[in-house]
């Protein structure tokens, strides 16, 4: 859905002649209250990778700006900074997409928390990834649109993710022999192997993810970006690809993710 409306001014454009307004599109990944009624944002920007934002007196909607500084937003603001070290401040903004469908539910508030501080770790500033943000995009208008299952939504942005960084080779392929299909994986060493070169693996890390969840694996690196969800799995083999997705990114990333664990319980209380 596509909101689309001119917000007024931000009280606040000293210094904005000096430095000049820059214009960023992004997505808003995270926010932390800041003093009585100003907010800090995170932006995962077209322009400038990851920025902070201050949101100066928009709790209250006063300014008008509040639509377009809603967590998981994607919106297209004008900014400034007073000084050079300074966080930017926002001039004007509007809405691209407000993704509302993820406010519907606390599960899908908890997923898109987790893919947003995924995101946050990989996309660096002064660093634009169009790719991953493009990646997240997707990520978070299917999780509002409710088109797929949750599971399969997570495993393709966990996944997909992996790839993008480069911590992820195509698993199509046995290591051992270059046959397929391949059915097991060993994380430790980002390899996998079929049926008999596996079996004589069983002394290591090397598990049995099974011929469907490998191959949704390979799908998911080497698709074009806007085919990257298009396959279907059983729900079993879905949420297979959710739990070895989360095993990966943090193994790979070397990172805990709070919102995950967040996720699980959510998930766990809904059954
Ligand atoms: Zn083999």
């Amino acid at each position: 859905m596509q909101k689309k409306h001119h917000l007024c001014r931000d009280n606040d454009t000293k210094g904005a002649r000096e430095l000049g307004i820059v214009e960023a599109e992004g997505i808003i990944t995270r926010e932390i209250k800041y003093g009585d009624s100003s907010r800090i944002l995170t932006i995962l920007t077209k322009e400038f990778g990851k920025i902070s934002v201050l949101a100066g007196g928009v709790r209250t909607n006063k300014s008008g700006l509040l639509a377009a500084t809603q967590l998981f937003s994607h919106v297209s603001l004008q900014l400034f900074k007073g000084r050079e070290k300074s966080l930017y401040k926002i001039n004007s903004g509007e809405i691209v997409t407000s993704f509302s469908g993820i406010r519907e539910s606390l599960e899908k508030m908890a997923y898109a928390s987790y893919f947003c501080e995924v995101a946050n770790d990989v996309i660096q500033e002064n660093a634009p990834d169009m790719e991953q943000l493009n990646l997240l995009l997707n990520t978070l208008f299917l999780l509002s649109q409710d088109k797929l299952p949750y599971t399969q939504i997570k495993g393709v942005f966990e996944f997909r993710t992996l790839a993008l960084q480069g911590l992820l080779p195509d698993l199509s392929v046995c290591d051992q022999c270059g046959n397929s299909p391949t059915v097991f994986f060993c994380p430790s060493e980002a390899s996998c192997y079929c049926a008999s070169c596996g079996d004589t693996r069983a002394a290591t890390d090397t598990i049995h993810a099974g011929e469907a969840v490998l191959s949704a694996i390979s799908y998911i690196t080497l698709a074009e970006s806007k085919k990257v969800f298009a396959f279907t799995l059983p729900e079993s083999s879905c949420n297979y690809l959710s739990k070895l997705g989360e095993y990966c990114l943090t193994y790979y990333l070397e990172r805990q993710f709070q919102t995950l664990n967040y996720l699980n319980k959510v998930c766990a209380l809904g059954g």
